[in-house]
């Protein structure tokens, strides 16, 4: 690997935009353009932002860890994780405009924005114990 980083942190909403920074840092030696920066900042958004409204509900605190690997290739692959609740149906979950939280903040399109400003999209996760998104670009 050229790089890699890890960070733990609350499920706090203010730590969205801490996430989107931080990779922002992390890319910037490796030169992207502003469209792609863009995109990465907004997947791990959306990434990072199920983790904290979805994981833990809106009472319980638990931590969320996203880790950054750059490769020989300069392929970025970012993870978010977390120790939640988890995902019963994923292929449900991954559909444009799905939402288990119906209403007007939610659109469901978490995962659709994910998986087209990225190249790959793999989502794993474990009713009870907790939710693994794996990007690559
Ligand atoms: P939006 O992202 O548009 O605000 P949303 O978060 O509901 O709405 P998606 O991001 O596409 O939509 O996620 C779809 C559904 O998958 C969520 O409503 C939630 O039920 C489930 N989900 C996503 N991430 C997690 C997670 N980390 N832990 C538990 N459930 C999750
Ligand atoms: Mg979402």
């Amino acid at each position: 690997v050229l790089n890699r980083m890890k960070l733990e942190f609350l499920n706090k909403s203010e730590n969205e935009s801490f996430a989107r920074v931080a990779v922002a840092a992390f890319v910037a030696p490796l030169d992207p353009t502003v469209e792609e920066l863009t995109e990465i900042k907004t997947a791990v958004s959306e990434a990072v932002s199920n983790a904290i409204i979805h994981a833990y509900g809106d009472q319980k605190e638990g931590f969320v860890t996203m880790e950054c690997t750059v490769d020989q290739e300069r392929r970025l692959m970012i993870s978010v994780m977390d120790n939640g609740v988890g995902i019963e149906d994923i292929s449900k979950a991954r559909e444009p405009l799905y939402t288990s939280i119906p209403g007007e903040e939610r659109s469901g399109m978490g995962f659709t924005v994910m998986e087209s400003f990225m190249d790959k999209l793999e989502v794993e996760s474990t009713p009870g114990e907790g939710t693994r998104i794996t990007m690559i670009k």
